[in-house]
């Protein structure tokens, strides 16, 4: 096993910065839609539309937006980890055990802490 490039931790480092902005874009529509709620129609929402095509027809349902809120919120939460652990060059070690994390496993969540095998160690617990 070798250490992550430089070259490769730019490239993540890239991916981690789009995923925190879309996070981020998605968590404060949410932010916005619930505040328009409470205030009837005072939020601007321009941009971000794609988003809130995606919480599609359920944009009514609260219950719904509390759930993605606080979904959001913890991958934002793991992204800036991330992207901390990629300042430190400790990006792409498992915590647990040290070893390291494949890159396929960084290609689908690229905010990944551990390996798979230890990733399934702590799910049972
Ligand atoms: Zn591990």
């Amino acid at each position: 096993m070798k250490d992550l490039t430089s070259k490769q931790l730019e490239k993540y480092e890239e991916i981690l910065r789009k995923e925190k902005d879309e996070t981020q874009g998605i968590i404060n529509d949410i932010n916005d839609i619930q505040k328009r709620g409470a205030k009837d129609g005072n939020g601007d929402l321009s941009s971000y539309s794609m988003h809130q095509a995606d919480m599609g027809t359920d944009t009514d349902n609260a219950e719904r937006r509390v759930y993605l809120l606080e979904k959001e919120m913890k991958n934002l939460k793991n992204i800036n980890l991330a992207l901390k652990r990629i300042y430190e060059k400790t990006y792409g070690i498992c915590e647990i055990c040290g070893d390291y994390i494949p890159a396929k496993r960084l290609k689908i969540i690229p905010w990944a802490k551990l390996c798979i095998s230890c990733k399934e160690i702590e799910e049972k617990r």
